[in-house]
């Protein structure tokens, strides 16, 4: 469940949502803020022939839930090329924003540091998890972004990581090894 859903979930239909759904600023059900596992309670809930929120029956199928209802029993199954969950999305975004980490000069030109700069501003207001750009725009404010080099720029961004692994309460991750973990291969 991502970090301010408490207070993310808002709205008329929110009473009826199982823990861990998100909703988004459009009031739906938002998948790429959510749990997978959450999605799912949620949009079987929606499928109960008791249930009579018809509301959020039709929010979980604009959400993108993948669902199969077979007589009054509904089973629900969610396919590998499903929209992405809160997770398979960071992991993801991570595996992209510590590559580029990795690639970025070690004596970047001004251009090259300007265009991180934009990419990165940019990529904080739009990544699809509302409350972790939120978050993450909060970060930034916060902790100055070093585009001066690879190694400035892979440690801020390791400890940013290591910022949300604290909200989540996961283990965090040791930056003095950030480029073995994403440049050069762990040392044998
Ligand atoms: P991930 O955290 O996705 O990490 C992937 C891999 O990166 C790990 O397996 C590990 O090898 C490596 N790694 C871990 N920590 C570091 C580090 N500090 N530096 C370098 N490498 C590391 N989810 C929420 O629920 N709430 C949020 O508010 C939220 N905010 C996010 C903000 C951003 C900008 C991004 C990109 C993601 C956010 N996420 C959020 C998603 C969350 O961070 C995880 O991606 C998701 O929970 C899946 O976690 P994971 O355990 O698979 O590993």
């Amino acid at each position: 469940e991502p970090s301010g859903a408490t207070t993310a979930v808002t709205g008329s239909s929110s009473a009826a949502l199982p823990p861990g759904v998100v909703l988004g600023k459009d009031g739906k059900p938002c998948r790429t803020c959510s749990s997978g596992s959450a999605f799912k309670a949620f949009a079987k809930s929606s499928l109960k022939p008791s249930n009579n929120n018809t509301t959020t029956t039709t929010k979980a199928a604009t959400a993108g839930a993948a669902v199969a209802a077979t007589g009054a029993a509904a089973t629900l199954t969610i396919p590998r090329d499903c929209p992405p969950d809160v997770e398979q999305l960071g992991r993801s975004t991570w595996t992209l924003l510590h590559s580029i980490a990795a690639t970025y000069p070690t004596t970047p030109s001004a251009r090259e540091q300007a265009d991180l700069q934009t990419f990165m501003s940019t990529f904080s207001r739009l990544y699809p998890c509302w409350v972790c750009a939120d978050d993450f725009q909060g970060y930034m404010a916060r902790e100055k972004m070093p585009v001066g080099s690879r190694d400035a720029f892979g440690q801020w961004l390791c400890e940013a990581h290591n910022a949300v692994n604290v909200k989540l309460g996961k283990q965090t991750f040791d930056c003095s090894k950030w480029q073995e973990r994403w440049r050069t291969g762990w040392k044998d």
